[in-house]
């Protein structure tokens, strides 16, 4: 690790003790002992600064609580990982989580009638209908992941044996919602450009009318799937659904928190967005939004009564299970969201730079694009079988060179050993960093007398599979 990373961390960390100390003392001050230990520990800090400042030192923290190694992935090379790239937190974000990290630290000031979206210090009932707004639905709740939200409305509307209509390419998560509720799924098959179309969503309905007797209770379809990152046609299966009669589910882990999302254009009765995967925040967490159709049932509150003590819990909705989202991924969610908001009317530059990026690869001989190009997307599935593995059945670290070759330049986050298909993510880098990158593959391609084209060749290398 660069020695200013190291001394920035345990600068932050000598911060924290610090802080302990406060934390430990009487309300009325800092003891004898406590500030001479406050003493010791700024002497301390004024150290590890100078070294941060010059750029020198060792080591002298390597493990947190003895057992966790400090992580600086993000501070020492530029991550190419494809879940990670839009969930990296935003300083803002990094700050909430230090000052409310405790426990159950969005409760403070929380009144009757006790319920997370209803608190107004910090302003959480607020940030509620700012996210309605934002993605143009009627209701909103943070949620432990877009799974949970997925859940919740497969708990809703599916009855043991119904089905609900996923796409081929669906993520495991919709699999186990609907499990977890009873369903089946019945998948709608891609066309030979893997894209789930209106045409074939509409067809796979019919097909389970014929097959089953009933219509599916759910159409649940990702704009933006997480295997090829290539783009569905969301609003006209929005439609289809509608035409049906039968409530559909925009899977948004991929785009809310990158790119505009507007509910009621796209036709969505329910949005869901992953917090970890694309809002900036702290795992796990994501929204649900709900038209104000759906509202009610979704958001149905309890009325169970207890036998003995008769006692009712009011307004808590069930499939929130009361509250959810009670600490620090919350309050990163809140600190994230100006940075989120401005950063999706922003998302062509990123789909330019991933652009930038895959071109460049495409010139690298015999690599190959599996996902729709150009790109829509920053996340990209690319084969270089024809590339950069031509190296590895040579190579006595096999696929593991490429790793290699990368880290030692800085990047990280390819699926180390893999030079066949594997994929990628350029969200959120700066043009500085893709020209970097771009750069870097260039050379490692040219060291391995792998041939690199001069100019872009900008043509459609979509490959069936
Ligand atoms: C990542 C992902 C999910 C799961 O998101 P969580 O927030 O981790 O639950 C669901 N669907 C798709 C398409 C994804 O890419």
């Amino acid at each position: 690790m660069s020695i200013r990373v190291q001394k920035t961390f345990e600068a932050l960390f000598e911060l924290e003790e610090i802080r302990g100390i406060f934390r430990d003392a009487l309300p009325t001050g800092l003891s004898d002992e406590e500030e001479a230990a406050f003493r010791q520990k700024i002497a301390g800090l004024k150290a590890i600064i100078a070294d941060l400042e010059a750029g020198t030192g060792t080591p002298d923290v390597t493990k947190i609580a003895g057992i966790l190694d400090i992580r600086s992935r993000e501070e020492q090379f530029i991550n190419i990982q494809p879940i990670q790239a839009a969930g990296r937190l935003t300083t803002e974000a990094r700050k909430a989580l230090i000052s409310y990290g405790d426990g159950y630290s969005t409760c403070d000031f929380c009144r009757k009638p006790f319920r997370l979206d209803k608190i107004s210090r910090p302003g959480i009932a607020d940030f509620h209908a700012d996210l309605a707004k934002w993605l143009n639905m009627d209701q909103a709740r943070v949620v432990p992941g877009a799974r949970r939200g997925f859940q919740a409305v497969t708990n809703t509307l599916v009855s043991k044996g119904d089905s609900v209509v996923v796409s081929a390419l669906a993520h495991y998560t919709e699999f186990l919602a609907v499990e977890n509720a009873g369903g089946v799924v019945k998948e709608v098959p891609l066309n030979d450009k893997h894209i789930v179309t209106a045409e074939a969503t509409a067809q796979k309905i019919e097909d389970v009318r014929a097959e089953t007797g009933k219509l599916p209770v759910l159409v649940m379809i990702d704009h933006f799937d997480y295997q090829y990152a290539n783009e569905h046609e969301i609003a006209g299966i929005g439609k289809v659904a509608h035409q049906y009669d039968i409530p559909f589910l925009y899977n948004g882990a991929y785009t809310v928190g990158v790119q505009t999302v507007d509910g009621k254009m796209i036709g969505a009765d329910f949005v869901v967005g992953s917090g970890h995967k694309s809002m900036a925040s702290v795992a796990p967490s994501g929204v649900l939004a709900i038209n104000e159709e759906f509202a009610p049932k979704t958001l149905r509150t309890t009325g169970m009564v207890g036998d003995l003590t008769k006692r009712k819990f009011g307004i808590k909705e069930v499939e929130m299970l009361g509250c959810t989202l009670m600490g620090g991924t919350l309050l990163s969610m809140m600190a994230s969201f100006p940075a989120v908001k401005e950063r999706v009317l922003h998302w062509d530059e990123e789909v330019r730079k991933s652009n930038y990026f895959i071109d460049t690869l495409l010139r690298i001989n015999g690599s190959k694009v599996l996902s729709e190009y150009p790109r829509k997307h920053s996340l990209t599935k690319v084969d270089t079988t024809g590339s950069f593995d031509t190296v590895a059945q040579n190579h006595k670290r096999r696929g593991f060179y490429l790793s290699d070759e990368l880290t030692k330049r800085g990047i990280v986050g390819e699926f180390a050993g893999a030079t066949r298909t594997w994929k990628l993510n350029t969200y959120g880098l700066s043009w500085d960093k893709i020209h970097y990158i771009s750069d870097a593959f260039a050379e490692i391609a040219e060291k391995y007398q792998i041939p690199v084209e001069k100019n872009a060749k900008n043509t459609c290398l979509y490959q069936k599979e």
